[in-house]
């Protein structure tokens, strides 16, 4: 396949109170949703646009992200692609590390990575210069533990790190205020970080989206990605004195941040 041929479009579909929906568009008529967690949104688009919905992926069983596959699906008789889990019914594939998924009608192609630590099927998709990453990685933050330990969220934090700094983070929330505030707590002197944070919450006070984020300008301001920096260290060891670098710390300021 010729990847020069298809230029990638990604437009956010807002969802309930925080979610965005990804649609992935190039020129033609047809288009890819990435976790659709209502179906009433991308129907309105679809119609507005007047694009055909192919393909639907998915990075995790949770209803957010999940909740409009059946009703889409009936309707476009989209193909689905996600994780092996039994929690996401009627997958037309079941994709797993370094699987490639090519949308065929879009001529765009996919690199998946195995991503725990949210829940413990989480994936993502690389690609095109963009990442979707459902609930793993947000701008300035990072998903809960719900289903992994801090080691297996270390381990998927790191292979995204490991992505192009030009890569474009299509995260699933809009948390990204409410990441800074807590950020700029671990990290107080922080430049890039204050100056992230007062991007954010100039964008935020009109309305508009902060995401996607490029991930160069996450390793220098998310402290979940940071996890191995002395001032975040540092942090952690206020709450435990024993956190070292790596998964100790990111354990310490995600528990930290759970009750923030
Ligand atoms: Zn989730
Ligand atoms: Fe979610």
């Amino acid at each position: 396949m010729d990847r020069d041929m298809a230029e990638i479009t990604v437009t956010a579909i807002p969802a309930f109170a925080d979610n965005y929906i990804w649609l992935v568009s190039t020129g033609g008529d047809q288009c890819a949703v990435v976790d659709p967690g209502d179906a009433g949104p991308v129907e309105q688009v679809l119609k507005q646009t007047g694009l055909e919905l192919s393909y639907i992926l998915i990075t995790h069983h949770h209803a957010d992200h999940t909740g409009g596959m059946a009703e889409l699906v009936s309707s476009h008789g989209a193909q689905v692609y996600g994780p092996a889990d039994s929690r996401i019914s009627s997958l037309d594939r079941i994709l797993a590390e370094n699987d490639t998924v090519s949308l065929p009608l879009l001529e765009l192609e996919f690199r998946v990575l195995e991503v725990p630590g949210h829940t413990r099927s989480h994936i993502a998709f690389y690609g095109h210069g963009c990442l979707f990453c459902g609930d793993t990685l947000f701008s300035a933050g990072c998903g809960r533990l719900f289903e992994g330990t801090p080691e297996q969220m270390q381990v998927s934090l790191d292979k995204l790190a490991a992505l192009p700094a030009d890569t474009q983070v299509f995260c699933a929330h809009e948390y990204t205020l409410s990441n800074c505030d807590f950020a700029r707590a671990v990290e107080p002197d922080n430049v890039q970080l204050l100056r992230r944070a007062s991007e954010v919450e100039a964008a935020r006070a009109i309305g508009r989206s902060t995401v996607p984020s490029q991930l160069g300008e996450e390793l220098a301001v998310n402290p979940f990605l940071r996890s191995r920096e002395p001032s975040v260290i540092a942090a952690a060891q206020k709450r435990n004195p024993g956190a070292e670098a790596g998964a100790s710390t990111l354990a310490e300021i995600r528990a930290w941040k759970d009750s923030f």
